[in-house]
């Protein structure tokens, strides 16, 4: 098995990588220069680096009309792969005028800032917000964080393949930031030839640390993904949860057997669909099992609790190629003197230790830990010391 097919080919059989370097990135640099300037947004950015880097292979840019309404109706790609949430880059009228005939254009992640990359558009056309809301959201609520942000963004896409130039800038989790080449070598160093990739935009209680290390007991290795690109306001911010991250890793996980990294994507919302873009991409990381609990990549009651796991089925195990491992909600039961679901533990309420977001949320406002059975100390006094610092602000 080569280095890039290793532990399991990427989708659509080849990692992409975006990234130009050398003379190459040179003469783009100086191309950039002269090329009209489109300045993007965090979400674009976000999905920019996710193609750069080959996160959305076989992605090589931003999707066509005919990609995006085959994904809207089929959640397939024209060519027949399977992709669930469009990948495209919305122009406001305000910019496009200044853009209208250009073949090629430079994007900047901020105005004064040097391009990023240049686009070779080949077509424009109108977004339909309505549909897309309908299809990936299963609503067109403006409350809802993803529908939001689709009404936000332009009205017109501009699709083509990108030739890029540098990253976006991170001053932040610099030595977390592997590539999907980078987490695959070091899958292969550690020869691990089946690993589980964990998402996640929270910080990790007892309940989802245990979910990991059931799926662990199957597998080689573990992969915790924490989503870093943008989120709800009302989100716990990256830094603090990374510092969670941390303390349980050093703590209470095997470091041969799992690792950390960052998922630079933006936070979508889009539940069922989004758990299929979600392990896609996993898979594009090289990973080869990816867990789903319930309500995944959920918000508010949009989603039925076991949608983002039966989705799955609409798609051939070989479609994906990445096998979901579905889990229940879980808990410390007293009965039982241990973690399990309602798969695993014949009791009732009562003997589990179950709080909703909103006591824990209470209780550390509070300055209290939440107890041992359902967080880890070290974990809750971040999250304490963090609402504290908040509250000063
Ligand atoms: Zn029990």
């Amino acid at each position: 098995m080569t280095d890039d097919l290793w532990p399991i080919a990427p989708h659509g059989g080849s990692l992409v990588n975006l990234l130009a370097t050398g003379a190459q990135r040179d003469t783009l640099v100086e191309e950039a220069a002269n090329l009209p300037k489109l300045t993007i947004n965090e979400r674009e950015l976000s999905d920019l680096e996710m193609l750069a880097i080959g996160a959305l292979s076989p992605l090589t840019g931003f999707q066509t009309e005919a990609d995006y309404r085959s994904i809207l109706e089929t959640m397939h790609l024209t060519d027949g792969l399977a992709w669930a949430i469009p990948v495209v880059l919305g122009v406001g009228d305000e910019h496009l005028h200044r853009i209208s005939a250009a073949s090629s254009i430079a994007l900047t992640g901020a105005n004064d800032a040097p391009p990023l990359a240049i686009l070779r558009v080949s077509e424009r056309f109108a977004r339909d917000k309505h549909e897309e809301a309908l299809s990936v959201y299963r609503t067109d609520d403006l409350e809802h964080p993803g529908v939001k942000a689709l009404y936000d963004a332009g009205d017109t896409c501009i699709a083509g393949s990108l030739e890029v130039i540098a990253l976006p800038d991170h001053e932040d989790f610099v030595n977390y930031r592997l590539t999907p080449a980078e987490t695959r070598d070091a899958f292969r160093q550690r020869g691990w030839r089946t690993v589980v990739g964990f998402q996640t935009r929270n910080p990790i209680h007892r309940a989802h640390e245990y979910i990991q290390k059931c799926a662990l007991e199957i597998v080689d290795g573990l992969l915790v993904h924490p989503l870093m690109g943008a989120t709800k306001a009302d989100d716990v911010p990256p830094d603090v949860r990374m510092r969670c991250y941390e303390a349980l890793f050093s703590g209470y996980y095997p470091h041969d057997r799992a690792m950390i990294s960052i998922f630079p994507a933006a936070m979508r919302y889009a539940g069922p669909r989004e758990a299929i873009w979600h392990a896609i991409a996993r898979k594009n990381y090289g990973c080869t099992h990816f867990i789903v609990g319930r309500d995944h990549a959920g918000v508010g009651s949009y989603y039925g609790t076991y949608d983002a796991q039966k989705i799955f089925e609409e798609f051939e195990p070989d479609e994906l190629g990445i096998t979901p491992l579905r889990f229940e909600h879980s808990f410390f039961c007293l009965k039982c003197e241990g973690m399990g679901s309602p798969k695993t533990c014949p009791h009732e309420d009562d003997d589990r230790v179950i709080l909703s977001g909103t006591k824990v949320r209470e209780m550390l406002r509070a300055g209290d830990r939440p107890p041992i059975e359902f967080s880890r100390p070290e974990v809750a006094d971040i999250l304490i010391a963090a609402m504290r610092d908040q509250a000063a602000v």
